[in-house]
C-alpha cells in the first residue's frame, strides 16, 4: 500500500474534479488522477516541477504534467498564480472558497487571504456588460520570520 493513496482516495473534491474532466470530454487517466491527488494534497499553489516530482512514480513525465495542468486550467479545476519572479504556480480550486494569497518574496511562503477586496469591482465590470468576469490579485511582502532574520544582522 502506498502512503499517498489513502489521504485523498475518498475526497469529494477529487470526485468533483473527475466529474468536471468527464463533462469536458477528457478521459480519466492514471496520470491525471495522480496529478489531481497531488494538487489536492498540497493545499495551495504549487509549481509544475514540484507536481512532477510527486507523480513521477506514476509514469508521468514533465510534458504530461504540463499538458494536464493546461487542460485543468481551461476547465477551471486549477487556478494560475504568478510569483514576482515570473514563475507560475497552480492551485486546486474545486470545492474551495475564492481567496487571494500573500506571498513572501524572501522564503516563498504562501498564505491565504480569505477576504476578497475586489468583489465589488468585479460586479462593476459585470455591469458594463462583460460576462465570465474573473480577476487575479496577489499580494507580495516579507513575512514576519524573514523580517526577524534580517533585523538580527543590521
Ligand atoms: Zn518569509
Ligand atoms: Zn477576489
Amino acid at each position: 500500500m502506498s502512503t499517498d493513496d489513502h489521504i485523498t482516495e475518498n475526497d469529494p473534491r477529487l470526485d468533483q474534479a473527475l466529474a468536471m474532466l468527464h463533462q469536458a470530454r477528457h478521459r480519466v487517466t492514471q496520470p491525471r488522477v495522480a496529478i489531481l491527488k497531488a494538487l489536492i494534497e498540497h493545499e495551495g499553489p504549487i509549481k509544475i516541477e514540484d507536481i512532477h516530482q510527486k507523480v513521477e512514480a506514476h509514469n508521468c513525465d514533465l510534458a504530461t504534467v504540463y499538458r494536464c495542468i493546461a487542460a485543468f486550467e481551461k476547465i477551471g479545476i486549477v487556478r494560475r498564480c504568478f510569483f514576482p519572479d515570473g514563475s507560475s504556480l497552480f492551485e486546486f480550486v474545486v470545492g474551495g472558497e475564492h481567496h487571494h494569497h500573500i506571498i513572501c518574496t524572501s522564503c516563498q511562503k504562501v498564505e491565504n487571504l480569505d477576504v476578497c477586496v475586489v468583489a465589488g469591482l468585479e460586479r462593476l465590470v459585470h455591469d458594463r456588460g462583460y460576462s465570465n468576469v474573473s480577476h487575479m490579485l496577489e499580494f507580495f511582502g516579507t513575512c514576519e520570520d524573514c523580517s526577524e532574520d534580517r533585523s538580527g544582522n543590521p
